[in-house]
């Protein structure tokens, strides 16, 4: 059977088919209104002729199989997506099972199976980028729950140095997306994060935030990996600047030897930039709430 994979994001809809695990013909359209964007995938998977489609959409979605709204994105800022019924349109239009969840459960789900966190349960991978999310898996299952995770919006503490401590997320101001995604990252320093020099102090201040979202994600869940990807952490030397806070404000608490080693815990994605494409493919199997439209 053919796997259809869709990535639904913000600005771009990544399509795919996979063979076996492996990424076969794909696409790009650009993320317009629904009643624009929906109908050209609809029509490129159809050509295709998929035999099941996984959806990894941004969100907040609505996860929950006994809600009426079941399938949808929620309230997203991105307003003519405000309520749309993405899993409902393709079971109708593709009348093939379709399986649903965020983009980074999905991107979660890649890296578990197949890339940078294979035999580590629990992990988690985040991304770091326009905004920050998170997705877990525990004891080989996709962490759900009362909604889905919302790593990006932990609240922490601000470094004491931060020109701007307030943050800027809507919702809780200083919240970890609010001090540490790129459009924070821009804001706080007048340039995009790309262009911060090399010893430009931003990097230990985002490294000082993404260290308290790592402290608690080994606190909380006890991770055996933790994955973090996006535009941000295109920066490599961030990686080896989040491990060392992150052992810094471990403060020599945790001894366990599974968590010792800062280089093996703290990691890129194997599967970047294609992780919540190939995800999202991976989602028709785990998903057992996969129904015929
Ligand atoms: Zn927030």
């Amino acid at each position: 059977m053919r796997y259809g994979a869709l990535e639904g994001g913000g600005t771009k809809m990544a399509a795919a088919v996979l063979e076996g695990n492996r990424i076969g013909e794909r696409v790009q359209f650009p993320t317009r209104t629904p009643g624009e964007t929906l109908p050209e995938l609809a029509a490129w998977f159809r050509e295709r002729k998929i035999g099941a489609l996984g959806i990894a959409s941004f969100g907040p979605v609505d996860l929950d199989t006994a809600s009426p709204t079941y399938g949808y994105i929620t309230s997203t800022p991105n307003i003519p997506w405000q309520m749309c019924d993405i899993l409902g349109y393709f079971r109708r239009e593709l009348g093939v099972p379709c399986a649903f969840d965020t983009d980074v459960n999905a991107a979660a789900l890649s890296e578990w199976r197949l890339g940078a966190a294979r035999g580590a349960d629990p992990m988690l991978y985040v991304t770091v980028g326009t905004g920050i999310g998170g997705g877990a898996v525990i004891n080989g299952r996709l962490l759900h729950g009362a909604m889905h995770p919302e790593w990006g919006h932990i609240l922490i503490a601000p470094h004491p140095e931060d020109p701007m401590p307030e943050g800027n997320c809507p919702f809780h101001r200083g919240c970890l997306e609010g001090l540490a995604s790129g459009p924070a990252m821009q804001k706080r320093w007048g340039m995009p994060a790309g262009e911060l020099p090399d010893d430009h102090p931003g990097w230990e201040m985002e490294a000082y935030y993404l260290a308290q979202l790592c402290v608690a994600a080994l606190m909380t869940l006890s991770v055996r990996k933790i994955v973090l990807g996006g535009g941000v952490m295109g920066h490599r030397a961030l990686y080896e600047k989040v491990r060392v806070q992150t052992e810094k404000l471990l403060g020599g608490y945790l001894t366990s030897p599974n968590v010792r080693d800062m280089e093996k815990l703290i990691v890129p994605p194997a599967l970047w930039p294609d992780s919540g494409l190939v995800g999202a493919a991976l989602l028709t199997e785990q998903d057992e709430r996969i129904t015929l439209g």
